[in-house]
């Protein structure tokens, strides 16, 4: 019997760390990177989260020793509030998100969940804790169903279906036909951009991390499809920290807090009704966008 089981449950693990890795690898594609080669600290503890709140500490970092890319980043985002990064295109939005993630580790200065130290934790829990929606959701040559469930291994037929629901995206595979039986995919139904980002947020759902990393879409979806996906977005962040990278700023405007990175430095922060008073940055941005939106509107 052990002689069995063993290679059994062998196998479960490895098509465990296999399902992870896809779990992985879209993370990997919303931070469209090479991880660099990270390993646990010897003496790794599992995460443990008691509310999720983020604290960059004066957080250095550089790819290439040559170049620094951030310059002693301070953020706290407490459990359950949320947060937005805006900037210029290269201003190191996104290279938050991969230390968060730990692809990377940072230079100097420490980033922290809950008090921990994220190098003196285990990867696994560090990535159990953070869910990802990324810009463009990868799909896979199976069904509806099995898309939204590999969110969660051994998520139910049930919870898939409230997931969906949630992401607002029940209705629409009712009416396929197959349901949440039909093939979707490369080789199956394509998808739209927003369809499938609701895809993303129905998984994401179902793995039901404390803490959220959005990367906004830079493509512009349709108004009326940006604005279901919003309101996903902010049901999916009900009860947990947020933390949205931003292009366009009216998708953030209700931020607990935002800040503006200008090449790695913090420059400004605030509440985006604090920000357009102050008349720097922001508010620039903010009237720059403004003609984007009065065409959005028109
Ligand atoms: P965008 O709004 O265009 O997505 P961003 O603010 O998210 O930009 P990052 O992707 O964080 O910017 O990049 C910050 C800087 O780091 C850029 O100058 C970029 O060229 C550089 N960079 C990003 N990845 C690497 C890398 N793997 N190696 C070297 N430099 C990199």
């Amino acid at each position: 019997m052990i002689q069995i089981t063993m290679p059994l449950n062998f196998l479960g693990s490895m098509y465990r760390n296999i399902r992870q890795s896809i779990v992985d690898m879209e993370d990997m594609f919303f931070l469209l990177e090479q991880p660099a080669e990270i390993v646990d600290a010897p003496d790794a503890k599992p995460l443990r989260v008691t509310g999720g709140t983020v604290t960059l500490d004066h957080v250095e970092f550089a790819y290439d020793p040559a170049r620094s890319i951030l310059h002693g980043v301070d953020l706290e985002v407490p459990a359950g509030r949320t947060l937005a990064i805006v900037g210029h295109s290269g201003s190191g939005k996104s290279t938050i998100g991969r230390l968060l993630f730990r692809f990377y580790d940072v230079t100097g200065g420490r980033l922290m969940i809950d008090g921990q130290d994220i190098r003196e934790v285990t990867q696994d829990s560090l990535h159990a804790a953070i869910g990802v929606v990324p810009q463009d959701t990868v799909l896979f040559n199976d069904t509806i169903r099995y898309n939204i469930g590999y969110g969660r291994d051994g998520a139910s037929y049930e919870e898939i279906v409230e997931a969906a629901k949630k992401a607002k995206i029940h209705d629409f595979i009712m009416g396929l036909p197959e349901g949440y039986e039909t093939q979707v995919g490369e080789r199956g139904l394509k998808l739209s951009g927003g369809e499938k980002q609701r895809v993303g947020i129905a998984r994401t759902l179902l793995k039901d991390p404390p803490i959220l990393l959005l990367d906004e879409a830079t493509s512009a979806l349709d108004t009326q499809t940006e604005r279901g996906i919003l309101g996903a977005l902010k049901l999916a962040g009900e009860g947990r920290t947020v933390i949205t990278i931003a292009h366009r700023l009216s998708t953030i405007a209700d931020s607990d807090e935002i800040v503006v990175l200008d090449a790695g430095h913090v420059v400004e922060r605030g509440t985006h009704d604090q920000l357009l008073k102050a008349g720097g940055k922001y508010a620039a941005m903010w009237a720059a966008q403004a003609e984007d939106r009065d065409a959005a509107a028109a």
